[in-house]
């Protein structure tokens, strides 16, 4: 005779794991298959740094204050450290104090989101538009005009500073 609560333990603990699967899974928020550039992941690991890679194409977070872009004050635009899509304009940055770069709101058809659980709370991750790449997160405690903040990566980004302006 089988007993009923070993049962239902074993029952319990199936449900537990798959729980856990399915916010792993959450987790993983890339919609495959629906980017413009699309690279297998070898292609990627080639194509950028280990810490690129990482935040990019596996989601990471870089330490906080890591970033040289985070004290980078010039006019220019943030593209994608991977497909060099311009992603943010330096006219939308602030000093948000977090450690990672930060701005206010994205350029026209820059980014993509989607909701990531992986913290056991849903965050809205913030991805590159055209090449799926991580760039980090978006919060609704930004500064106006938008409210929002743009919690970026720096590592995702590479830095494209304005021509000088002819005098
Ligand atoms: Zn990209």
């Amino acid at each position: 005779m089988i007993d009923r609560r070993l049962l239902l333990t074993g029952a319990g603990a199936l449900a537990l794991a798959a729980g856990l699967r399915w916010l792993m899974q959450a987790g993983d928020v890339e919609a495959a298959g629906s980017f413009e550039i699309e690279k297998s992941d070898d292609e990627w690991r080639k194509l950028l740094s280990k810490p690129q890679y990482e935040v990019l194409r596996l989601h990471h977070t870089e330490i906080p204050g890591s970033s040289p872009l985070n004290a980078e004050k010039r006019k220019g635009t943030f593209a994608c450290a991977a497909c060099e899509l311009p992603l943010f304009s330096s006219q939308t940055k602030f000093e948000s104090g977090t450690g990672w770069p930060s701005f206010y709101a994205p350029l026209p058809n820059a980014i993509g989101t989607a909701t990531d659980r992986t913290l056991f709370i849903a965050r809205t991750e913030v991805h590159c538009r055209r090449c799926g790449g991580h760039l980090g997160h978006v919060f609704e405690d930004g500064p106006p005009p938008t409210g929002l903040r743009y919690c970026i990566n720096g590592v995702a980004l590479k830095f494209m500073p304005d021509a000088p302006a002819a005098s």
